[in-house]
């Protein structure tokens, strides 16, 4: 039997995409958010947590729960699992809330990552600035994200303050990965245990946001390619995932080098709206829904991402160009909040580098 109704932890971007990609299937979704005006606002019910048995309502009106971020309580999760089905499953969401727990498990199942330590203590970051060797980036262990809770210690004269800076939380000193660029795959399983993989992105980051992601990533071997479907698919099935994941990687001369999973939707994979047979959100929702999953081949052979950040910036502009597609969120202007995308289809390298150059204006903030 397939769901019909989806319920969603949040109502952000990522649960108005899965909405815009679920209504064509006959699904419905309900949002479990404090926020009311929200970028999912206009896509179905919104359920208050603060109100009154907000939770037995929001069970009661929905089929099966996802949630929009890696930063859902674990706890709640657990609880709604009792009585509806919760995809990505605890085990998935847990695993990624700990950056320990999550590098354990990439090391157990024989996917590269920098060595690590745990830190406790000044004294353990020195040993670990020693096993390890400068320089090392030093992190919280859990709430981490975009570069937040993070410090690299180049030299010992940086111990200091950034044992400062972290102090009082549980921490993990990673070596320091020298990568040429940062790249990412998404993947989807279905309750079968099926998965489908979708090519790998570059994705181009400052200031620590997301500005832009290509497709495909130039110049990758195919050994990296297959390493890289090999490192997402062994995690989809130890993990029992249902729904997408997301794996960050960085690309060495030596392979690549896993840094961190989101069991769930990615920016790096907004391009597949426009981009594939069958994104990321609908694939997404097909998955948590007991539904076939769609083909995730690129509809055409080049295609990017570039974040609208901050700024709206001249809209009438990205809709003259004619293999652009504007994404916006109802979202209001603040400085390095993403509030749109902007897709790019062609055919070939030239014609998308042509339109991020005409589009230059949006890949930072726009004035
Ligand atoms: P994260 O929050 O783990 O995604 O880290 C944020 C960014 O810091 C990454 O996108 C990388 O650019 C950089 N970074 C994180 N870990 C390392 C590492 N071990 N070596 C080098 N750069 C890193």
């Amino acid at each position: 039997m397939t769901a019909k109704r989806v319920g969603v932890i949040g109502s952000g971007q990522l649960g108005r995409m899965m909405a815009l990609a679920g209504t064509p299937l006959d699904i419905e979704f309900v949002f479990y958010d404090e926020a009311t005006e929200s970028p999912s606002a206009r896509l179905g019910e919104t359920i208050q947590p603060s109100t009154s048995n907000s939770l037995e309502s929001f069970l009661a009106s929905v089929d099966v729960v996802t949630y929009e971020s890696e930063n859902t309580d674990a706890d709640l999760v657990a609880r709604i699992n009792k009585s509806k089905p919760v995809y990505p499953g605890e085990n998935s969401l847990r695993r990624s809330q700990h950056r320990l727990v999550e590098k354990n498990t990439f090391r157990d199942l024989g996917i590269k990552t920098a060595n690590f330590l745990r830190v406790t203590t000044k004294d353990e970051l020195i040993k670990a600035t020693k096993e390890l060797g400068l320089p090392i980036v030093l992190k919280t262990t859990t709430m981490g994200y975009d570069g937040k809770g993070q410090a690299v210690v180049k030299t010992d004269s940086d111990i200091d303050s950034a044992w400062e800076a972290l102090k009082g939380n549980e921490l993990i000193a990673e070596a320091f990965v020298n990568f040429s660029r940062e790249l990412s795959i998404i993947a989807v399983r279905d309750i079968q245990g099926n998965t489908r993989t979708y090519p790998l992105a570059e994705n181009d980051h400052s200031d620590g946001i997301l500005r832009v992601s290509q497709v495909p990533v130039t110049g990758l071997s195919q050994a990296k390619q297959k390493e890289a479907e090999s490192y997402i698919t062994t995690l989809l099935d130890h993990l029992g995932h249902v729904g997408v994941i997301t794996l960050e990687l960085f690309d060495t001369d030596s392979g690549l080098i896993a840094n961190e999973m989101a069991p769930r939707v990615h920016n790096s994979g907004h391009w597949t709206i426009e981009g594939t047979a069958s994104s990321q959100f609908e694939n997404h929702v097909r998955a948590i829904c007991g539904m076939p999953l769609g083909s995730t081949q690129a509809r055409q052979s080049n295609a990017a991402m570039i974040n609208i950040i901050g700024k709206h910036g001249d809209r009438e502009k990205v809709l003259s160009i004619p293999n652009a597609f504007l994404h916006t969120y109802s979202k209001t202007e603040r400085k390095n909040r993403k509030i749109g995308h902007i897709n790019l289809i062609a055919d070939s390298k030239d014609e998308i580098e042509n339109a991020i150059t005409e589009l230059t204006e949006f890949i930072n903030e726009c004035g």
